[in-house]
C-alpha cells in the first residue's frame, strides 16, 4: 500500500462522519496551541502536522494560538521561535495568529457570568488547604467553607481580586460543581488564581490569570474550533471542558478529541527536562543538533519534508506507544537520498602520493551530483599527484574479505584512476602516516583498461584543492532506550551519552563544497548526510554537522 492510500485515522473518521451528518455545516477548524514556555520539539511536530494536515485535507482553517495564560514561565523568545518553527514545518496559519491573552477580558466577563449564575465562588482556602480537602479516589472531597457565598458577595470579591487588592495565594475563583464527583477534575476546580507577575503581552494589566481548563475551551469557542485536538492525558479533563462551555449562554461549542502523544526512544521530550539540559549546560542551547527540538533537528540537517514524512508514517492513534528513533532517522535518509547533492569528503585523512603521476599536473573529472535526480547535473573534481583517502580505507594486514587498499592491492579512486599500493610510510611508533601508490594511466575515469576488475571503489580528495573543515558527528544524546522511565530511581541525566558528540578537525573536502550553505543538504559519499552548521560555520572555519549516517549503524 502506498503511503498516501492508507485508511483514515480515527480523527479523520470522526470528521468525515461529522461532515456526513452536517455537523458545523461541514466546516473544520483546528488549532495548534503551544504554551510559550519552551522551544518546540518533535512531539509538537506531530501535533502541528496533524492539525494543519486536517485543515488542509478538509478545506478548513488552521490557527496558531499561544496559550499564554501563565505569566511566570513565558517569554517572547519562545513566541518568536515557535512562530519560526511552525512556519518552517509548513504549518501555514496565514494571518490566523492568536494569543489566549488577547481574550483575557472576554474570559473575565464569562467568569462574572458564572458567578452571577451561582456556578463559581471566591474561595479563601490556601493552595495547600484546597489540596487537602480534595479527597481521594474513594473519599469525597470536603466542601469549601466559602462555597455558599452569594453571587453578589462573590462578584464584589472577584472584582477586588482583579483590582489587585489581595496577595497571591490568598484567594481563588472556583467552579461550583461537585466535591464528590468520581472525576477529580470536577471537584470544584480553580478557575482563576492571583499571580502578581508581568505578562509578556499584557504587562501588569492583569493580576488574576485563568487556569488551563477554564481558558482552553473558551479560546476554542472564540476561535470557532470544531475539533480541539489534544493528547490523551487530557481525556479526564474533557467532562470539565464540556461543563464550562455548557454553562455559558449563546456561545459556539467546540469538541475535544484526544490522541496519543509521541514518545521516542533514546530521547526525553518534556519541556521541563529539555530546559534543564539547556540551563545546566549539558547541551549547547535549544538548537544543539542533539536535541529533539525542531530548531535542533533543523540545524542538524533534517528537512521539514523529512519530519512531515516521519509524522505521516507514525500515524495517529489513541493508545500509547514509543516510536523507535530509527524511524525518524530513516525518514531523513529517505528524503535526503532524493535531494542531497553528493560530494566527496575525507573525514580522517591518509595522504597518498602517486609516484608515477607527473608533478604539478592536474586533471578534472566529471562527477555526478545526484544519481537519484539526473537534473542535478554534474560537477568537476580535480585530481593531482597527492590525494587524501580515509584512514579506514587502508589496512596493513587485511582480513580476507577486505576489498579496499592494502599493500600490493589495487582499488579504484572513484571517477579517477585505478591505483596500487606500493609502499607504506610509518612513524616511529609504527602508525601509518602515508602511502606511496602508482596509478594506471589507462584506467582514466575509473574505467577498466583491459577488463581486469578491482573489488573496491573508494572516495578521495585532491590535496591541492581540498578545503579544510571541522566535522561534528552526533550520536544519541542518551544511551538508554527509555531515559525517563518513571520506574527508574536514577535521574534521566545519568543516562546522557558521553560520546554523543565527536568533533573531527582537519577533514578534507572537495573544493565545490566551498559554496555549500546551511540551506543545502549534502551527502558525503559512503559516509552520510551532512549540513553546514548555521551557527558556528565561518568562511575561515567551515563546520559541517552530520545529520545521519548512510545506514543505521545501530542495526544488528
Ligand atoms: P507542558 O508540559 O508545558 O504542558 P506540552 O508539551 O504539553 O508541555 P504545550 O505547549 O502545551 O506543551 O503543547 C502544545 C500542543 O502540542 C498541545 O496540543 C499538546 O497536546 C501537543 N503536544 C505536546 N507534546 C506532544 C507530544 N509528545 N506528542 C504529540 N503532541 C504533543
Ligand atoms: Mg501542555
Amino acid at each position: 500500500m502506498s503511503e498516501e492510500s492508507r485508511s483514515l485515522n480515527f480523527i479523520e473518521q470522526i470528521i468525515e462522519d461529522g461532515i456526513k451528518s452536517g455537523k458545523n455545516a461541514g466546516r473544520v477548524g483546528t488549532r495548534f496551541p503551544p504554551e510559550p514556555n519552551g522551544y518546540l520539539h518533535i512531539g509538537h511536530a506531530k501535533s502541528i502536522c496533524l492539525n494543519f494536515g486536517l485543515a488542509q485535507k478538509y478545506g478548513g482553517t488552521f490557527n496558531l494560538r499561544f496559550d499564554d495564560t501563565n505569566p511566570s514561565k513565558e517569554e517572547t523568545e519562545y513566541v518568536d521561535s515557535i512562530i519560526e518553527d511552525v512556519r518552517w514545518l509548513g504549518g501555514d496559519f496565514g494571518d490566523r495568529l492568536f494569543f489566549a491573552s488577547g481574550y483575557f477580558q472576554q474570559m473575565y466577563d464569562w467568569a462574572e457570568e458564572m458567578i452571577r449564575k451561582g456556578k463559581a465562588y471566591v474561595c479563601e482556602l490556601s493552595p495547600d488547604e484546597i489540596r487537602e480537602t480534595r479527597g481521594t479516589p474513594t473519599v469525597a472531597g470536603k466542601d469549601s467553607p466559602y462555597r455558599n457565598r452569594s453571587p453578589e458577595e462573590n462578584l464584589a470579591l472577584f472584582r477586588r481580586m482583579k483590582a489587585g487588592e489581595f496577595p497571591e495565594g490568598t484567594k481563588t475563583l472556583r467552579a461550583k460543581i461537585d466535591m464528590a464527583s468520581p472525576n477529580f477534575n470536577l471537584r470544584d476546580p480553580i478557575m482563576y488564581r492571583i499571580i502578581k507577575a508581568p505578562h509578556h503581552r499584557t504587562g501588569d494589566k492583569w493580576c488574576i490569570y485563568p487556569m488551563y481548563d477554564w481558558a482552553h475551551g473558551l479560546e476554542d469557542s472564540i476561535e470557532q474550533i470544531t475539533h480541539s485536538i489534544c493528547t490523551l492525558e487530557f481525556e479526564d479533563h474533557r467532562p470539565l471542558y464540556d461543563w464550562y462551555l455548557q454553562q455559558l449562554d449563546g456561545i459556539f461549542i467546540p469538541h475535544q478529541y484526544e490522541f496519543a502523544r509521541l514518545n521516542l526512544t533514546y530521547t526525553v521530550m518534556s519541556k521541563r527536562k529539555l530546559l534543564e539540559l539547556v540551563k545546566g549546560g549539558y547541551v549547547n542551547g535549544w538548537s544543539d543538533p542533539r536535541m529533539p527540538t525542531i530548531c535542533g533537528l533543523r540545524r542538524r540537517g533534517y528537512t521539514a519534508e523529512s519530519i512531515r514524512l516521519f509524522c505521516k508514517r507514525i500515524g495517529v492513534a489513541k493508545f500509547y506507544s514509543t516510536i523507535d528513533v530509527v524511524q525518524l532517522e530513516n525518514a531523513a535518509r529517505d528524503d535526503l537520498n532524493k535531494t542531497a547533492q553528493r560530494r566527496m569528503a575525507v573525514l580522517r585523512p591518509l595522504k597518498v602520493t602517486i609516484e608515477n603521476y607527473p608533478d604539478g599536473k592536474t586533471e578534472e573529472f566529471e562527477a555526478v551530483n545526484n544519481p537519484e535526480n539526473v537534473a542535478d547535473g554534474t560537477r568537476m573534481v580535480t585530481f593531482s599527484k597527492t590525494v587524501y583517502i580515509e584512514q579506514t580505507d587502508f589496512m596493513l594486514d587485511p582480513p580476507k574479505k577486505y576489498y579496499r587498499l592494502s599493500p600490493g592491492r589495487e582499488v579504484r579512486l572513484r571517477y579517477a584512476y585505478y591505483i596500487t599500493c606500493k609502499e607504506v610510510i610509518t612513524d616511529a611508533s609504527g602508525n601509518v602516516t602515508g602511502l606511496i601508490c602508482t596509478y594506471d594511466p589507462e584506467s582514466r575515469g575509473g574505467t577498466s583498461p583491459d577488463g581486469r576488475k578491482v573489488q573496491g571503489t573508494i572516495h578521495w580528495v585532491s590535496a591541492d584543492k581540498a578545503i579544510e573543515a571541522e566535522v561534528r558527528l552526533y550520536d544519541r544524546l542518551f544511551n538508554k532506550e527509555n531515559p525517563d522511565d518513571p520506574q527508574d530511581t536514577k535521574d534521566y541525566k545519568e543516562y546522557l551519552n558521553p560520546e554523543s558528540l565527536e568533533v573531527l578537525k582537519g577533514c578534507k573536502l572537495e573544493q565545490s563544497l566551498k559554496e555549500a550553505t546551511p540551506a543545502t543538504p549534502i551527502q558525503f559519499e559512503r559516509i552520510g548526510y551532512f549540513r553546514i552548521d548555521s551557527v558556528d560555520s565561518k568562511p575561515e572555519n567551515i563546520v559541517f554537522n552530520r545529520t545521519v549516517s548512510l545506514k543505521d549503524s545501530w542495526a544488528k
